[in-house]
């Protein structure tokens, strides 16, 4: 039981992996604000009600996987040989719990299977055949691959397998070229939390694992220092240990979040990596930072107030 209580906050990312300003119309951009103040109110919701930290960003991630508009589950994007390989991530910071699947299809929620790894199976992370069986006995929910699947994510897949062929300049949008979603929390208690969960880069190479369950690069929390989900160019986020360095440069070098979050996306920038992070400490707010054009981001105040944004304009209310 925690002795002090603490100030419940939430902040979400739907990836960096954003439509270009000048592509993304009123009705899209209206449609991406609505997703995140939806998954915002799923995973304030449990916060609100006296919930824990990992409860709320559970909600927060399984309401953006749902939906399509997200690389993450349903609209997740394809592997170069046409098929949907999904990561996902889930940690307290209490205890320091953690489970992760990779390369996984079949559960509707990856993040909800990254959990049962947690709490029922002795690993921290499971892939491949044998995550699919021990997820089989858990109760949870799966899917046909045609879920999953959606016209958009098909025809990235089909002009990125064409310009490889033609061996032309990668000239696509971040939109199409990846994505994930993620949430962070701090409940009451002063517990933080944080989950991740992703379909990857468009036209990865099969077997290919990201940093999203990767503990410490994508997705990671300590009550000690911070949670943080990342999202970007995975491979140089786990070079880069990204969360795990905030959370480092927080604990032992007494760094702000803010600081040591911002420190940490200029050097991946400086390593050729894209991105973004939502990170919560201890106190005080969510840090929301990026290096991209944009990130699909939000975060809730105590007031009830839900704030949403995309590029570098300022937050929606
Ligand atoms: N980080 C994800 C990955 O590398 C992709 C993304 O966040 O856009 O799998």
């Amino acid at each position: 039981m925690a002795l002090t209580r603490a100030e419940p906050a939430l902040a979400i990312h739907g990836g960096a992996g954003t439509i270009s300003a000048a592509a993304l119309d009123l009705g899209g951009a209206a449609a991406h604000h609505a997703a995140l103040r939806a998954a915002l109110a799923s995973g304030w919701r449990v916060l609100a009600g006296g919930g824990a930290a990992l409860e709320a960003v559970t909600a927060a991630v399984c309401a953006l996987e749902d939906d399509p508009l997200f690389n993450a589950a349903r609209g997740a994007v394809f592997t170069e040989a046409g098929r949907l390989e999904m990561d996902a991530a889930v940690m307290e910071g209490r205890e320091k719990r953690a489970g992760a699947v990779a390369g996984i299809c079949g559960p509707r929620n990856p993040v909800l299977a990254a959990r049962a790894v947690m709490e029922a199976s002795g690993a921290v992370l499971l892939a491949g055949a044998g995550a699919e069986t021990f997820l089989r006995t858990q109760g949870i929910a799966f899917e046909e691959e045609g879920y999953f699947s959606t016209q958009r994510r098909l025809d990235a897949l089909r002009l990125e397998m064409a310009r490889r062929a033609a061996g032309a300049p990668d000239t696509r949008s971040d939109a199409d070229r990846h994505g994930t979603v993620g949430a962070v929390a701090r409940d009451a208690a002063g517990d933080l939390a944080a989950a991740t969960s992703t379909g990857g880069m468009t036209g990865k190479r099969p077997g290919r694992i990201g940093d999203t369950p990767v503990f410490g690069a994508g997705t990671f929390a300590d009550n000690a220092s911070c949670a943080v989900s990342c999202t970007g160019t995975g491979e140089v986020f786990i070079r880069h240990t990204a969360a795990a360095e905030i959370g480092a440069r927080v604990r032992l070098a007494g760094q702000s979040l803010e600081v040591a979050a911002e420190a940490v996306i200029a050097e991946l920038l400086a390593a050729s990596g894209d991105g973004g992070l939502i990170a919560i400490g201890q106190a005080g707010p969510p840090v929301l930072v990026f290096n991209s054009a944009g990130m699909y981001r939000g975060y809730a105040t105590a007031e009830g107030g839900f704030y949403t944004a995309i590029h570098r304009e300022g937050y929606r209310r």
